[in-house]
């Protein structure tokens, strides 16, 4: 399958530090990537290298067949880390001229612009300048420029930072859309959890290192076998003989999104296998599961605690 972004051996320092270091991707045309990692990681400088805002010190780079994002530049959307570029113009003087930068003739672009504004819950906010919009807002519409062109590539950097939980929620929708379009869709966020939803392919990179590019799909299917999540028919009833088991080492109530129900966390010399059994013969269960293991655990597992630690106290 043709690529979307192809990059080999990407490297940027600045001041001798290495921001990217021999960083290889393929992604797919129509595929949604996420790129995660904690701050300082390199995210953005990635990007910025895929979007010829930066340029490498070594290492190649092909966007949508073309040498450069610069000569496929019609056909990329793009949301930058920074918000508020333009602060002076008119709302939709702004994403008119966003428009026409990439050929969009200006009667489609005002019936495109009318209505992702509205989906994105941006009403009577054409008229007003881009400095009188609130963070959020500004930011939302920002994400109406870079979709208004129908792209065939769409680069996110943290498109979520500083929105409420109903626009996060909004926006996701019209991520999933726009994919659903057949856009490839690229985007970069701290928040593991995000991308673990939108994504069918996470890149995990640390000290600009890629250290770990792998499917949701296979990533779901990694269980942590030493906690057990079960949730009993009637959450009332006694749990004391799951409690009294050898196999667990402790117990606790556990309403993590998926519903009420309790963890299990086992003895380290235990069978996870029998463990599971004797917790489901315990009691009458509704649920009884290993715990799937979060994004997270497998970064934290992969880079190591104490150089997670050590690039967070660099990096604040
Ligand atoms: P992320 O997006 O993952 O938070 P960045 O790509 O912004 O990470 O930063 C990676 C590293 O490169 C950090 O150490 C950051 O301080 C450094 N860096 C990024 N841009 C510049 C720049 N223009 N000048 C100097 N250092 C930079």
């Amino acid at each position: 399958m043709e690529q979307a972004v192809c990059a080999r051996q990407l490297v940027k320092s600045f001041n001798g530090n290495k921001a990217v270091d021999q960083l290889d991707l393929e992604i797919p045309r129509g595929a949604a990537w996420g790129f995660i990692g904690p701050s300082g990681a390199g995210k953005t400088t990635t990007i910025r290298l895929i979007m010829s805002i930066l340029f490498p010190d070594s290492g190649a780079l092909q966007v949508l067949g073309c040498a450069s994002a610069f000569a496929a530049r019609q056909r990329i959307g793009y949301l930058p880390e920074e918000r508020g570029v333009y602060r002076k113009m008119r709302v939709d003087e702004f994403l008119l001229y966003l428009a026409q930068l990439r050929g969009v003739a200006e009667p489609l672009a005002r019936q495109r612009a009318g209505k992702l504004l509205a989906q994105l819950g941006l009403v009577d906010v054409e008229r007003k300048r881009c400095e009188d919009l609130s963070k959020g807002m500004l930011q939302r519409v920002q994400f109406v420029g870079a979709i208004l062109h129908e792209p065939e590539l769409l680069i996110l950097d943290e498109p979520f930072s500083g929105l409420d939980p109903i626009s996060v929620r909004t926006l996701k929708d019209m991520i999933r859309a726009e994919r659903q379009r057949g856009a490839t869709i690229l985007f970069s966020t701290h928040v593991m959890a995000q991308a673990e939803e939108l994504c069918d392919q996470v890149v995990m990179i640390h000290k600009g290192r890629k250290v770990l590019d792998e499917s949701t799909q296979r990533l779901r299917r990694q269980f942590d076998q030493r906690r057990i999540l079960f949730e009993p028919l009637d959450m009332q009833a006694d749990v004391a003989p799951v409690r009294a088991l050898p196999c667990v080492a402790a117990l606790q109530i556990n309403d993590n999104g998926y519903g009420n129900g309790y963890e299990a966390r086992l003895r380290e010399d235990c069978d996870a296998q029998a463990a599971l059994q004797a917790i489901g013969a315990a009691l009458p269960l509704v649920r009884l599961e290993f715990a799937r293991r979060r994004l997270e655990d497998i970064f934290i597992n992969l880079v190591g605690e104490d150089s997670l630690r050590e690039h967070l106290q660099g990096a604040a």
